[in-house]
């Protein structure tokens, strides 16, 4: 398989390749040149694989050319061998038609594991094969930096250089970062916000004093490979559920749209998809966008859903060149101009391609806390806050009664334990795996959030490219 740009320009690449890149040189993002298609009969073999096996036998058309089918299986293997589930992603029913997919049995405890686990043993394997050094550096509000750091931590020829705004992320996600003491794991708590950081690290891709020496890499969703990994869950509920011979619709928490994403792949690979219900919180571009063509960026409002604290979704990108016609130049014309004006109107065949596979929805925060409610009352089940805006849109979709719902529940409640006592009265334990967090040593450096003096302590620690 090979990958091409959205935006039309850049060389096309092999899976290995838009790997270790991220993002296009372009600006656009890689998608694969075609999808994948199973037949229903194929479907249909696959029902009860284990995990690790499901995850080789989805994933093998897009890596093909990059790996072979037994060394990915092995790779799936080793990266869902670490999950507390033996399930993985399992799978629990609410009520008739409501069931929510538990996507947060990883070490971290959020669902971004479930590709960052595979993503780190795929960096060590590309780079195995050469003798290219990479060096991640990446800014986080709290979850993606927590679940990179775990799956890149003590890898050959892999640094991380993790930026978070001092005060700012929660004690666990701060613990889950710092108490790993990896020598290639290097976290620095700045002066100031999440944006400053992120303003940080994009420039640091662009300073070709830092690019000329090291191969600075990325791991948020830009990443081809983490949304590759996230399809496979959509097959395994669909499949647990009756599928080929049945339809499902699935309500995913969304804010880079990523997540959301891997659904819709699934979908154009053979999975019988009744609706991908959105699911966003007051920050809602998206909502706005699938339900009236708008797509413009407003402020960000903080929410007890942190994750999807977003007004720029990258992976939407992604959709609307496939809805698109696959046309690069006319996309890239159509980016430029939401990047010069922060706003954009989609297009005709944009918004009927959207429509018939896509609802969407707004959870305000009255709204998230009556979803906590009634998982726990009717239910008794904890749900975090960026499931709750699932579960709500899921509830208030009118699908179909024959049709099952699946909300994915994209983080344990023990990583949001404040919003989720305030709801229910009840405070979610941190799982014994990760019990000792407290006790543990932290590693952290503190620098202020001028850029040099961030540039130079990246280079004083971080691996040449060759
Ligand atoms: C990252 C994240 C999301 C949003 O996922 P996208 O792929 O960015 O849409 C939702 N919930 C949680 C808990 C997350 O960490």
């Amino acid at each position: 398989m090979d990958y091409i740009s959205t935006r039309g320009s850049a060389p096309a690449l092999d899976f290995e390749g838009a790997t270790l890149a991220g993002l296009a040189s372009d600006g656009g993002l890689y998608v694969p040149r075609e999808w994948p298609r199973f037949s229903a009969d194929e479907i249909a073999a696959m029902a009860g694989l284990p995990y690790a096996e499901l995850a080789a036998k989805i994933m093998f058309p897009f890596v093909e050319g990059s790996l072979t089918y037994d060394r990915l299986l092995e790779l799936t293997r080793q990266a869902y061998g670490r999950f507390a589930h033996k399930a993985v992603t399992p799978l629990k029913q609410l009520d008739e038609q409501q069931w929510v997919l538990e996507l947060f049995h990883g070490p971290t405890l959020a669902f971004k594991d479930v590709a960052l686990q595979l993503l780190g043993l795929l960096f060590e394997e590309f780079l195995g094969r050469s003798e290219r050094n990479l060096t991640i550096v990446g800014a986080t509000s709290g979850d993606t930096g927590s679940a990179a750091i775990d799956a890149v931590a003590g890898r050959a020829k892999v640094d991380i250089f993790m930026l978070h705004p001092k005060g700012r992320v929660s004690d666990v996600q701060r613990r889950q970062m710092t108490t790993v003491l990896a020598p290639n794991v290097h976290n620095i708590a700045i002066d100031g916000s999440f944006d400053d950081a992120q303003a940080t690290v994009k420039r640091m891709f662009n300073d070709h004093a830092m690019t000329d020496r090291f191969a600075i890499g990325a791991v948020n969703s830009i990443n081809w490979a983490r949304l590759m990994a996230q399809v496979v869950y959509y097959f395994a509920a669909g499949l647990q559920l009756g599928a080929p011979h049945r339809k499902v619709a699935f309500s995913v928490p969304t804010g880079n749209f990523g997540d959301v994403f891997a659904g819709y792949v699934a979908a154009q690979m053979g999975l019988p998809v009744e609706k991908l219900i959105v699911a966003t919180n007051v920050n809602d571009i998206l909502h706005r966008a699938l339900a009236e063509g708008d797509y413009s960026q407003g402020t960000v409002t903080p929410t007890a859903a942190p994750s999807m604290d977003i007004q720029v979704s990258s992976n939407f990108e992604r959709l609307l060149f496939d809805l698109g016609g696959r046309d690069g130049k006319a996309l890239a014309e159509q980016m430029a101009g939401f990047e010069a004006t922060k706003a954009m109107q989609l297009t005709n065949a944009q918004r009927e391609g959207a429509a018939a596979l896509f609802s969407s929805a707004r959870t305000d925060a009255d709204e998230m806390a009556q979803a906590i409610r009634w998982a726990w009352e009717n239910c008794g089940e904890l749900i975090d806050p960026h499931t709750a805006c699932g579960l709500f849109a899921a509830r208030t979709a009118g699908i179909d009664a024959s049709i099952p719902v699946v909300t994915l529940a994209t983080a344990h409640p023990a990583k949001f334990p404040d919003a989720v006592e305030r709801a229910t009265g009840q405070r979610s334990g941190l799982p014994a795996r990760v019990g000792d967090l407290f006790e543990r040593e932290e590693k952290c450096v503190e620098l202020t959030g001028d850029y040099e003096s961030i540039a130079d302590f990246v280079a004083q620690h971080a691996s040449p490219k060759i």
